[in-house]
């Protein structure tokens, strides 16, 4: 609730989840509601408590910038209770119409994903104030997008700049298509940055720099490393010498490996 007047009219809900594990763990999942249009609805272990924030407030339809169970896991439920729209990239609607199976630590950390009847998201999102315009965005899975409302300067970017020095990524995520991505952000206009997990990002302009400037500089290393004639897993090791504690809180679906061989 605390970016609740930070801007006029968007309603904000922040959840934490934490881990009991070995190690504990703690991530924030942030919801957005901009004139009736909810973007991602957060997962479905943090559902008792986001119920009560789509029930404050008037939804008449959803955008999801991707189908990851985080942002997606509440889907469903919305769409039960109102028959809502949600709009979700093409190329994942045949996979949201079944509930997956995921690792265990996924459903410890977000819980389910139950199945939901998704429409293809147009190249506009049009509310009664503001408009939308969709972009693919591809990197952190095939099937990202983020949405621009250019009047206004405001990118909700999903979870292209969770993390702005990536360390350890999923095995899925793609760098060289995070740079492309990063590269056409940057050449948009605003300010204002939406994050799923970090919040709202006033300087979101200078972060999406710093990113992409940070992946620049990692494919340089990585590049050089490569023409003196070292395989990626030596360049890994080069590079990221410290224990990756993301890899082995999730068996090795997160590693830096992923970064060295995908930039
Ligand atoms: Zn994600």
């Amino acid at each position: 609730m605390k970016y609740k007047t930070f801007l006029q009219g968007i309603a904000g809900w922040q959840g934490i989840r934490e881990m009991p594990w070995n190690r504990p763990f703690k991530m924030s999942v942030c919801l957005y509601i901009i004139d009736g249009l909810l973007i991602d609805t957060g997962p479905y272990s943090l559902g008792s408590e986001s119920i009560r924030f789509f029930n404050e407030n008037t939804i008449q339809q959803v955008a999801l910038t991707h189908l990851h169970e985080d942002h997606s896991g509440m889907a469903a439920w919305l769409q039960e209770k109102s028959n809502l729209p949600v709009y979700l990239h093409a190329g994942s609607i045949a996979e949201a119409a079944i509930e997956p199976e995921l690792e265990k630590y996924r459903m410890e950390i977000w819980g389910r994903r139950p199945a939901f009847k998704a429409q293809s998201i147009p190249e506009q999102i049009i509310t009664d104030k503001y408009r939308f315009e969709v972009i693919d965005t591809p990197g952190h899975c095939r099937y990202h997008k983020a949405f621009l409302e250019p009047d206004q300067g405001w990118l909700f970017a999903g979870d292209l700049l969770v993390n702005i020095k990536p360390k350890s990524v999923y095995w899925e995520e793609n760098m060289s298509e995070m740079i492309n991505s990063l590269e056409k952000i940057c050449a948009l206009g605003f300010e204002v940055v939406f994050c799923s997990h970090t919040g709202i990002l006033k300087n979101g302009k200078e972060i999406c720099q710093q990113k992409l400037n940070y992946l620049l500089d990692l494919r340089e290393k990585v590049q050089e490393l490569r023409n003196k004639g070292l395989e990626d897993g030596d360049i890994d090791q080069r590079l990221f010498p410290e224990e990756d504690i993301a890899s082995t809180l999730t068996n090795g679906d997160f590693s830096s490996y992923s970064i060295v061989c995908t930039i």
